[in-house]
């Protein structure tokens, strides 16, 4: 049985992958602050005997005895990591110093969810890993971006000298059940928007595109690439490489809930990127052939399942 720390476990994506690691048998430390997360994500799994919550900032120093630590603690949609954007700087890099100081210590292995957004505003359509990428420095996303990007480094600077063992996911927009319904993310809100009869709101003219990844494609991915052999450290591509305008998605949301919605437009926020479509060849090639299965509308569907739900 191995011992598993997931830092923002008790986030939208942590959560999922907190009950697929209890699944496979082993042992799991889940590390939230709360920010964005919350108990009611893993509610279902604190009476499991294998898992542990805990309350705890990333930003100061952890110590545990792990096998395996998944670094996710950071907000990941743009109202809530620019909420506070020094805090959410001192998430990615203070998160990665105190998390890799731990993996160095105990000798586990530690994976880092990276994002796509440090690609920026791509100029190179599909992405692939070795895309340097085009993000502004000094904007409004920079706090996430180059947070994130400080944060690869710094895997890459322990691995080399230091050797610990590390992966690098970057992860491609996800969707799914336990999405914060205000996080202000297209997905949730379109839905959250048609269920309730209010305006969906596009940015921009909504031709610019997303590639949509259904959350247990994502998970699948993880696992996949923490249990590669430890010569290869990424970073890889997590995604779904089917891509859409938000004028499309907009569309689907509305006729797979049969919402009456208007559509209203709203302006571009900055830097927002005008394309996003992953290069998965190298994953597909690392992790044994894996892709991602769950088509937009099967996955959208069980999305609004949840949403209705919870309304
Ligand atoms: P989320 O906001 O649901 O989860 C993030 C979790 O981290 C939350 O539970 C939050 O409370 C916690 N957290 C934030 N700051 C913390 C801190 N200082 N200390 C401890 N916990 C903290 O978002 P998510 O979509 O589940 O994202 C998880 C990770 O995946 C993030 O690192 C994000 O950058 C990355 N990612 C997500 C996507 C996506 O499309 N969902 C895409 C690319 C990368
Ligand atoms: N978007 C939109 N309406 C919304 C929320 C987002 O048109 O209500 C757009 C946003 O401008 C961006 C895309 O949808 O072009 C994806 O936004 P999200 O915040 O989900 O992810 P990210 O921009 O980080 O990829």
């Amino acid at each position: 049985m191995k011992r598993i720390l997931v830092t923002g476990g008790a986030g939208f994506i942590g959560s999922h992958l907190c009950e697929r690691l209890l699944n496979d048998g082993n042992d799991v430390i889940c590390l939230d602050n709360y920010f964005t997360g919350s108990k009611e994500n893993v509610v279902h799994l604190l009476n499991h005997p294998y898992f542990e919550l805990v309350r705890h900032d990333v930003t100061m120093p952890f110590f545990a005895e792990v096998d395996e630590i998944y670094n996710l603690a950071c907000p990941a949609s743009p109202i809530h990591y620019q909420y506070n954007a020094i805090k959410t700087i001192k998430t990615s890099v203070l998160g990665a110093i105190n998390m890799l100081g731990l993996a160095k210590r105990v000798k586990a292995k530690i994976l880092q969810a990276s994002t796509s957004e440090v690609y920026g505003d791509p100029e190179i359509h599909p992405q692939p890993e070795e895309y340097w990428g085009n993000v502004n420095p000094i904007g409004p996303r920079s706090c996430y971006d180059e947070g994130k990007r400080c944060a690869e480094s710094l895997f890459m600077d322990y691995h080399r000298m230091n050797q610990v063992k590390i992966k690098i996911a970057r992860i491609f927009n996800t969707y799914g059940p336990r999405m914060h319904p205000q996080d202000g993310r297209v997905v949730s809100n379109f839905i959250v928007q048609a269920l309730s009869g209010e305006d969906i709101t596009i940015f921009g003219d909504g031709t610019q595109t997303r590639s949509f990844q259904y959350i247990d494609d994502l998970i699948e991915g993880l696992v996949r690439l923490m249990n590669t052999p430890d010569e290869i450290n990424g970073p890889i591509n997590l995604g779904n490489p089917d891509e859409f305008t938000m004028l499309q998605l907009a569309g689907k949301v509305l006729e797979l809930t049969g919402s009456k919605s208007a559509i209203r437009f709203l302006p571009l926020p900055q830097d927002d990127p005008t394309q996003r479509q992953p290069d998965i060849r190298k994953a597909k090639e690392m992790l044994n052939g894996w892709e991602p299965n769950i088509k937009l509308e099967q996955g959208l569907l069980k999305t609004i399942d949840y949403f209705t739900n919870k309304h």
